[in-house]
């Protein structure tokens, strides 16, 4: 098969020939049909997740395809089934995967991470029948890839965890794909959002998505404060940067919450304690979303009420990956990868 591989972290990213994956026993095969280009792919190949990925190594999580072959122990599916997966695939057998929080499973296997993902013509899944998700024949491989990882996050983050309400005031921070799949899930939600980025392009795009105000990084979080009379009830960094995680902290009203989605690399973050005490703000995480949470979300793309394809700005051959991986973020918008 043909896959995007790097030798090293940093280092060139070429399609080059690679052999075949074969599935484990509890495992697929997924013949790549559309596989998106996310933040997390470019802190891969930076070496930030270099605990638990080794080279050569081919990055790509966000994907969905067609079976290709399942292992002797997979008993729900069989070649030919359109599929797409969560980024985080579970073991099935954890103290969390049997409390139905299969997000943050003990022994969670990411593709493109913990082994080669799916920037490729072929991908190797594990515990199929715990991890695929059926598509219905509405929903095109580009939009399913498009909800793997960032959507879906934003989904959990928004609904789950942040417990949206309509007429809530919400803020974003950081419109790239999970801000701006934030934004619309919020504002489909029935809250008002208020998007907050550097980029004028990207909080263009916010606009579109459903934001009520769109605000430069510079003048938040006090210009937040004021749009909102008096704080959000409810804020994300979708970034991940302690300056955008506490300038959400600091955009919240009195008892509001903050929602962490975007990746925080490097160290301890510092972040504004004394607010939160004071507050009583509440400080939550968000990973990912189980594979048996994907039907109400994927009735809600299947009824219109989410776009997710409206949020994919382009699309490019495995060819242009590589370059598209290094140049991250130049390019506002959820990139597609057709290989
Ligand atoms: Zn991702
Ligand atoms: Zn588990």
């Amino acid at each position: 098969m043909r896959a995007v591989i790097y030798d090293r972290f940093g280092g060139d990213l070429e399609v080059r020939q690679v052999p075949d994956p074969s599935p484990a026993p509890h495992g697929a095969v997924i013949r790549v049909r559309a596989t998106g280009l996310c933040r997390s792919d470019w802190h891969g190949w930076h070496g930030h997740d270099s605990d638990i990925t080794s080279l050569p190594h081919v990055p790509g999580h966000e994907l969905a395809g067609v079976v290709e072959e399942v292992g002797s122990e997979v008993r729900a599916w069989r070649p030919g089934a359109r599929v797409t997966v969560p980024f985080i695939c579970a073991c099935g057998s954890c103290a969390s995967c049997a409390m139905g929080e299969q997000q943050v499973c003990e022994r969670q296997t990411q593709p493109g991470f913990h082994h080669w993902g799916s920037f490729a013509d072929l991908v190797a899944i594990d515990h199929a029948d715990l991890n695929l998700v059926a598509l219905p024949d509405e929903i095109s491989y580009g939009t399913a890839a498009s909800v793997g990882c960032r959507f879906a996050t934003a989904f959990r983050a928004v609904t789950q965890v942040g417990r949206v309400r309509p007429g809530e005031w919400v803020a974003v921070y950081g419109c790239g794909g999970v801000g701006l799949s934030a934004v619309m899930i919020a504002a489909a939600a029935g809250a008002r959002v208020v998007a907050v980025d550097v980029n004028a392009e990207a909080l263009r795009l916010a606009g579109e998505a459903g934001a009520v105000h769109l605000v430069d990084a510079g003048d938040a979080p006090a210009r937040v404060m004021e749009l909102t009379g008096g704080g959000a009830h409810l804020s994300l960094d979708a970034l991940g940067s302690a300056a955008t995680a506490s300038a959400s902290i600091e955009s919240l009203r009195r008892r509001g919450r903050h929602v962490q989605v975007g990746v925080l690399t490097g160290g301890p973050t510092a972040l504004p304690m004394g607010r939160v005490l004071s507050w009583e703000l509440e400080i939550l995480g968000s990973h990912g979303m189980a594979a048996h949470a994907y039907p109400a979300m994927l009735e809600l793309i299947l009824a219109g009420t989410l776009r997710p394809d409206r949020l994919i700005t382009r699309t490019i051959g495995l060819e242009e990956a590589g370059k598209a991986l290094a140049e991250l973020g130049s390019v506002p918008g959820v990139t597609m990868i057709v290989p």
